[in-house]
Parts: C-alpha cells; sequence; structure tokens
C-alpha cells in the first residue's frame, strides 16, 4: 500500500512583510484507493464556514415543504407494491418513498421524520440515522430482488445547504443501478482491507468498533473526508440491524465533529462496505463555494484540514 505524498514550497515576495521572501508549504497526496490526488494547504488558509440562519430558512422553506407531516401524505409519490406493499417504507420516524426527480432507474428520498423540518447535523442522532438507513437497507433489499440488474447501491445525503439538497428538509437518497457511478468503478476492486491494515493504529485512525473501522482518509475529497469500513457484510443489502446501528452512531460522533469545526452542512456515500463522509460548506463573507476549479476540472482537493488534525479531534469523539 503506497501513501503517496509530497512537499513543495510557494516562494514569493510578501506586501505584508515588506516584500520579503517567504516561503509556503503544501503537500499533495495521492489516495492509495482511488489514485485521486489532493492538496492540503497550511491551516488557516480557507476563511472559515460562514454560518446560515437555519431558522429563518426554516421558516421559509417550511410553507411548502413537501417532506412534511401535513404535505407527505399528498405530495409524495408511492412505490409500485412489487417494492413496498404499502407504497412507502417506515421505521420509527423515517419514511421512505420513490425520487420524483429519479437519478437512477431505482431511486429514493427518505426523510428522517416528517415531523422534522430542521435538523442541525449535531442534532442528527443515532436512532434518526439507524431508522433512516434501515427504510434504505430495505429499499436496496426489494429493489435487487425485483430488478437484479440493479445492482448498484448507494445511500446518500445532502444534508442542508450547500451540500446540493434541493429541499431543506432533511433526508437520504438511495439509488439502484444496473451502472455504477465513477466511484463506485473505482473503488470496486480497491484494496479495502490492505488500506485499513495499512491505517489501524497510525495518526488518521480513529475508531475500531464490532463491525465498523473508521479512518481520516489520507487524501480527502474534500474537508475532513473521513471513511467507515464495514468488514462483516460486503453489501449495503446485508446489513444487519446491529450494522446499521454501529454505521448511524459513526455518522452521527463524525456529525458532531463536523460542528465543532464550524461546519453545518455534509454529504455521504456508503456503497458497497464502505461509508464515506465529507463537510461542505460556503466560505467567508462572499459565502464562496467550496468547490473551484481545483475540485471540479482536476478533480482535486485543496483543504486546509489536515486529515491527522480531524482524525485526532474524532478520536476524543469516539471514545
Ligand atoms: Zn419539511
Amino acid at each position: 500500500m503506497n501513501f503517496r505524498r509530497e512537499r513543495f514550497a510557494a516562494t514569493f515576495l510578501d506586501p505584508r512583510q515588506a516584500f520579503a521572501a517567504v516561503e509556503t508549504p503544501l503537500e499533495v497526496r495521492w489516495d492509495p484507493l482511488t489514485g485521486a490526488s489532493c492538496r492540503l494547504l497550511p491551516a488557516g488558509s480557507v476563511p472559515s464556514p460562514e454560518r446560515h440562519d437555519l431558522q429563518a430558512l426554516a421558516e421559509q422553506t417550511r410553507p411548502t415543504c413537501p417532506f412534511c407531516s401535513e404535505r407527505l401524505e399528498t405530495e409524495t409519490p408511492r412505490f409500485p407494491s412489487q417494492i413496498a406493499a404499502a407504497g412507502r417504507i417506515r421505521r420509527g420516524e423515517a419514511v421512505l418513498f420513490p425520487n420524483l426527480v429519479p437519478y437512477a432507474k431505482w431511486s429514493s428520498v427518505s426523510v428522517y421524520s416528517p415531523g422534522r423540518h430542521c435538523i442541525p447535523i449535531e442534532e442528527l442522532t443515532p436512532q434518526l440515522l439507524a431508522d433512516n438507513l434501515a427504510t434504505q437497507v430495505e429499499f436496496a433489499r426489494a429493489a435487487t430482488a425485483h430488478d437484479r440488474s440493479s445492482s448498484w447501491i448507494s445511500i446518500n445525503a445532502n444534508h442542508l445547504p450547500p451540500s446540493g439538497s434541493s429541499i431543506f428538509h432533511p433526508h437520504l437518497q438511495g439509488s439502484a443501478s444496473p451502472v455504477a457511478s465513477t466511484m463506485q468503478r473505482l473503488l470496486a476492486d480497491a484494496p479495502l482491507k490492505e488500506y485499513v491494515s495499512a491505517e489501524r493504529d497510525g495518526e488518521r485512525h480513529i475508531a475500531t468498533g464490532a463491525s465498523v473501522e473508521w479512518i481520516a482518509s489520507f487524501a480527502p475529497i474534500g474537508p475532513a473526508e473521513i471513511r467507515g469500513f464495514v468488514s462483516d457484510a460486503p453489501l449495503v443489502t446485508e446489513f444487519d440491524d446491529e450494522t446499521v446501528e454501529e454505521v448511524a452512531d459513526g455518522i452521527s460522533r463524525i456529525l458532531r465533529v463536523y460542528a465543532e469545526l464550524g461546519y453545518e452542512s455534509f454529504n455521504l456515500a456508503l456503497s458497497g462496505s464502505l461509508v464515506r463522509l465529507v463537510a461542505r460548506a460556503y466560505y467567508g463573507s462572499l459565502a464562496r463555494s467550496d468547490a473551484m476549479w481545483s475540485e471540479r476540472l482536476h478533480w482535486e482537493a485543496a483543504t486546509d484540514l489536515a486529515p491527522e488534525r480531524v482524525a485526532a479531534l474524532a478520536r476524543m469523539r469516539f471514545a
């Protein structure tokens, strides 16, 4: 397993220091699983995440929200009986139904709770996450049982702006597709076990549970990428309730770390036996996007959050 990293120094004459010559360090790393590179900048290079007035956004979006209790039954679609006998899948407070805008042959949306229009990331409890993930596991099983060709499964989240969510009300999105996404293709034959062995007990290791090992990504795809490796089930469709609960508990702890770092938003992707999370934000007073030319066109994240620092913070949350 090759954890390749190269350090460079950028040199310029700094107007803030009477044009004295300064050297700024930076590091390029390559992800051993995907080959994707990232650029690590010195801490403090990027402005802090800009805070949203979540309550104001909640009030603005609540009156027409299709995922709130008053409208969910009449405004969200239902699955044919082959996928869900009752049209929708329920577990605890969570409700799953088809995505009105399908991104895959089988495409679902599952709200954590029709009664909870606004859930800040630090309030996503293990119970809310476990129940919602469980609806997605049930959906994945039903979709693949009904349509065996749609075997590429993922469970995903855009949580609150600026993660890409078009509906404010917090939810997950599931996908069962006959074809893999780019990342599913890249990770399909990746040496996950070797990666975990190489990172175990290292400075990016966060926690080892009964079924899941959590590790801060060596070469993150975005701010504070953390990965969970599920050891006892190779596919989401094989996750039992205990595994779902452990994954949910880990995600909840990671989201508290993100909140501690000033983030209010995240993306999640669970595919195969790999859970990946990344923090999302608008930065500074211009509300700059966290994706610029580097991320969009070079497929290379630039972040000033060192994975080793993220892991140290997360270890405290898992302790
Ligand atoms: Zn709502």
